[in-house]
């Protein structure tokens, strides 16, 4: 049973929930990389639930497995009613590689910027958080930001889902499905029981990616099975001007990618 968007931040500081505008009959999920949906799925059904048409866009290529993660997705997707049709997987078919999004961070934005136009009206674009976990993950969150800048969505709420960080932590450790507060008031979307449970079981559905979800499994259960919510925050322009947050992200020490080089590849330009 889905829950409706349920306000817990100071209620004063949370005026970004915007109404739907009319007409605005799609729903957008932003992802680096096929696997990544993982972490928004209830929302996903809710927005088809909602009578939106939701269209996926993954950013990046999926590595030397692309073919095989491509066809989990599509079969992850397919069994809560997406349409192939509406899945894109922009970065094969424009080889911007997994890993390698802080490269293409221009290209990406105006292909999606093709694409919007072409989808007609958004009410809601979900992108992966900016919080220091993954540089592809930071990378699309900074493509939504230019296309914000740029005045494409003016009419869209755009909420950004958080996947994995390591804000406060050291070495290879990580908090999954913890929004950070740089990123300001945060949304709870409720789970319930059954729906958190095919939620977290969604993440067996990956076995091309078993070394990866071997730990985000387990890291997720908290969310899915105790919190049983996902954290919503929204998707602000300004914070792309500076770091995730404090300390070293994860992806520089898990990675080797400079901090910098993400700021450099996502910051606005003039
Ligand atoms: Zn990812």
């Amino acid at each position: 049973m889905s829950g409706a968007l349920v306000k817990t931040s100071d209620e004063s500081s949370v005026t970004w929930l915007q109404a739907t505008p009319p007409g605005a009959f799609c729903a957008l999920f932003v992802l680096a990389h096929p696997d990544d949906e993982a972490f928004c799925l209830p929302l996903i059904t809710a927005e088809l639930r909602g009578g939106r048409t939701v269209h996926v866009v993954y950013l990046t290529d999926g590595g030397p497995r692309a073919a095989i993660r491509e066809a989990e997705s599509l079969r992850v997707l397919g069994r809560i009613g997406v349409s192939p049709e509406r899945v894109r997987f922009a970065g094969r078919e424009q080889g911007w590689p997994d890993g390698g999004l802080f490269r293409h961070v221009d290209a990406a934005k105006a292909w999606l910027a093709r694409e919007l136009t072409a989808m007609g009206p958004c009410a809601r674009i979900y992108v992966t958080a900016y919080e220091g976990g993954h540089h592809d993950h930071d990378c699309s969150y900074g493509i939504v930001c230019a296309l914000l800048r740029d005045g494409l969505l003016a009419e869209t709420t755009c909420l950004q889902f958080p996947l994995y960080t390591g804000r406060g932590l050291s070495g290879a450790l990580f908090r999954c499905m913890s929004p950070i507060p740089e990123n300001g008031a945060h949304l709870v979307y409720p789970l319930g029981a059954r729906e958190a449970l095919s939620a977290w079981s969604t993440t067996t559905a990956y076995p091309s990616q078993w070394k990866t979800w071997i730990a985000l499994g387990p890291a997720s259960a908290w969310a899915f099975l105790a919190r049983r919510s996902i954290v919503l925050q929204h998707v602000d322009p300004a914070r792309v001007t500076q770091a995730p947050h404090q300390g070293v992200p994860y992806y520089e020490r898990r990675f080797k990618i400079p901090l910098q080089t993400v700021l450099e590849a996502v910051k606005p330009r003039s």
